[in-house]
């Protein structure tokens, strides 16, 4: 594993790094967060005693716009491994992919049992599906309500409002105190909230710290209810003519099962389309979550046996994303659904920041196709029309959260860092000062204790990139390389010298790639011939090695000066080989 990494997770100071290492004394307790803190994915903490370890969650995080050919990015696990033997088990909010997608690598290197709701399971079951481990994980079903214990933690799950089904916040005693950790939750709806009893448990012991979900900490009142979805949905699905091809994220169950319901009530079939939401449905069915008759269903070869006005195609690509199915039907190539005129699209999800550009594009092509397209707009929202509600909570929502647990302390999580601070400006509306909110980093070592809550220290952490089959051996000097390359381009120089008369035999040769155009560029290619040329006379030249670089340097500041642009220069010049060996063989007959 350390030969991946280019730092230590240690400061340089050897004390700090003895005392870290020693982890906290007994009675007090620690957190630190190694993903999700200022940036939304890869949630990972670690709750830690004297004696014992507790991760919560492991996810993952889809890569940025400048991390080009990367699939995605995992938490940097090494203060786990550092104090592995410590670790009693792993416990997951829920099942989405910021909070479980590094399951099959953390499992690899950690053995401890895992905990999480049913549906949780499942959908870990999918990702380990591919993983080879020399033991089975311990999968261990818990249900809200149901505890853990242990010396120093005793934790309970209690249900929360998501985007997925069977989610849960935890609150989890230790001996300093109550601590709560939200989850990815929103406000419950109303009618929810009077005969749950799972939020009483807030009120029964003080809270020392509340951890909570930052993500929509920006956004003014409460959080749009599912039932507001379900609500406009079922008034547009009344008034579309023909067929109806709605797209939301593969692991909103509750929307999908909503959706399904409305397909009954307006007695169209259901179509599936895109493998992510065929495995969601087939898991959702498995655990009875989604209970449509069997004969409701149409594959997809046969939609064009279906009337258009009794048909609903639940598609994957509300993102955007290039291989998906809504993709492919905006750019007329869909082997089954070709849309037009007559149909309605609905784009139930909002762009993650980052896709804004793929999905319009994908809206744009499906209105010049024909087809009508329904999706989240302010004129929408003006005829009070929802087709997408967050599964994180508003301002109002976390306030509520906050006024129901009175805790202490606040400490924003899943957030980037303006979500953080939007979060304690929330908190300091209620009274909170600057000494209890604590808003961390990732590496963050947070110390409960008879003194209060505060930031001890910090570890330094790395991201993990993880490109096709390696795992951490692509680091940002190669991202660097990949990035030059799409913005600059690449120009390999090629050729033959002889080293001894000091020229070239053959060459200098350029090709170029994303560079200049080369056939336009005649003048500025010549001069970067000569560049190349002129080499040997600099004196300091001796070796072959002396030539290349000097080449690439060369060459590199040439085409900045003339083109404003720095290409990767990769100069291959080779010495002329029958020269070189009539020159050691000679070396090889005197040496004899
Ligand atoms: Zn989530
Ligand atoms: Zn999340």
């Amino acid at each position: 594993m350390k030969k991946y990494y280019t730092c230590s997770i240690f400061d340089e100071e050897p004390e700090i790094e003895e005392f870290i290492k020693e982890g906290p004394p007994k009675g007090n307790i620690w957190i630190i967060p190694l993903g999700g803190m200022g940036e939304i994915g890869k949630n990972m903490m670690a709750l830690e005693s004297h004696d014992e370890i507790v991760i919560i969650d492991s996810g993952i995080t889809f890569p940025d716009d400048d991390m080009p050919g990367i699939d995605y990015v995992m938490p940097d696990i090494r203060y786990l491994l550092l104090k592995q033997d410590k670790i009693s088990k792993i416990v997951l909010t829920h099942g989405h992919e910021d909070h479980i997608g590094a399951i099959p690598y953390l499992v690899r290197m950690i053995n401890a049992p895992i905990y999480g709701s049913k549906l949780t399971l499942e959908l870990v079951k999918v990702k380990l599906a591919n993983t080879v481990l020399e033991e089975p994980a311990e999968l261990i079903e818990v249900n809200a309500g149901d505890k853990l214990q242990s010396p120093d933690f005793t934790i309970e799950f209690y249900s929360v409002t998501h985007s997925l089904s069977e989610c849960f916040g935890l609150i989890i005693d230790t001996p300093q105190g109550r601590i709560i950790h939200s989850g990815d939750f929103k406000a419950r709806p109303a009618d929810e909230v009077q005969d749950s009893s799972s939020y009483n448990v807030f009120s029964e012991k003080p809270v020392k710290l509340l951890m909570s979900d930052s993500t929509n900490a920006e956004r003014i009142g409460f959080s749009t209810p599912e039932a507001k979805v379900n609500e406009s949905l079922d008034k547009i699905f009344a008034e579309c003519p023909g067929r109806i091809i709605i797209s939301s994220f593969a692991s909103s169950l509750p929307r999908i099962k909503g959706i399904m319901a409305l397909a009954m009530k307006h007695k169209r079939k259901i179509c599936i389309l895109g493998k992510g939401l065929e495995t969601t449905i087939s898991i959702a069915k498995e655990l009875d979550y989604i209970t449509v008759p069997h004969n409701m269903f149409v594959k997809m070869e046969d939609i064009d046996e279906v009337p258009a006005d009794k048909l609903l195609i639940i598609a994957t690509g509300a993102q955007g994303e290039p291989l998906s199915a809504i993709s492919s039907i905006a750019n007329d190539s869909h082997k089954w659904v070709k849309a037009g005129h007559g149909d309605t699209v609905i784009i139930s999800a909002t762009p993650i920041p980052g896709n804004e550009a793929a999905v319009y594009k994908n809206i744009n092509s499906l209105f010049r196709l024909g087809a009508n397209v329904i999706y989240e707009n302010p004129m929408m929202r003006e005829q009070n029309l929802y087709v997408h509600a967050s599964g994180h909570g508003n301002r109002e929502d976390l306030k509520a959260l906050i006024l129901m647990t009175n805790p202490e302390y606040v400490m924003p999580i899943h957030g980037e860092h303006r979500h953080q601070m939007s979060y304690m400006r929330i908190a300091k509306e209620l009274g909170y000062d600057d000494k209890h909110i604590l808003c961390c980093d990732n590496g963050a070592v947070i110390e409960l204790s008879q003194d209060g809550v505060e930031v001890l220290s910090y570890i330094k952490l790395c991201e993990i990139l993880v490109d096709g089959y390696g795992i951490g051996d692509i680091g940002r000097a190669v991202l660097r390389e990949r990035l030059n390359l799409a913005e600059s381009g690449i120009c390999f120089i090629t050729g033959i010298v002889n080293m001894k008369r000091r020229e070239f035999v053959q060459g200098p040769f350029f090709s170029t790639k994303g560079l200049v155009y080369e056939k336009e560029s005649e003048e500025i290619m010549n001069d970067a011939v000569n560049t190349a040329s002129d080499i040997f006379f600099n004196n300091s030249i001796q070796t072959l090695d002396d030539l290349n670089n000097g080449i690439k340097s060369e060459i590199r500041s040439f085409f900045s000066k003339r083109t404003q642009r720095k290409p990767i220069v990769i100069s291959m010049i080779m010495e002329d080989l029958e020269e070189h060996d009539k020159h050691s063989k000679k070396r090889y007959k005197r040496h004899k």
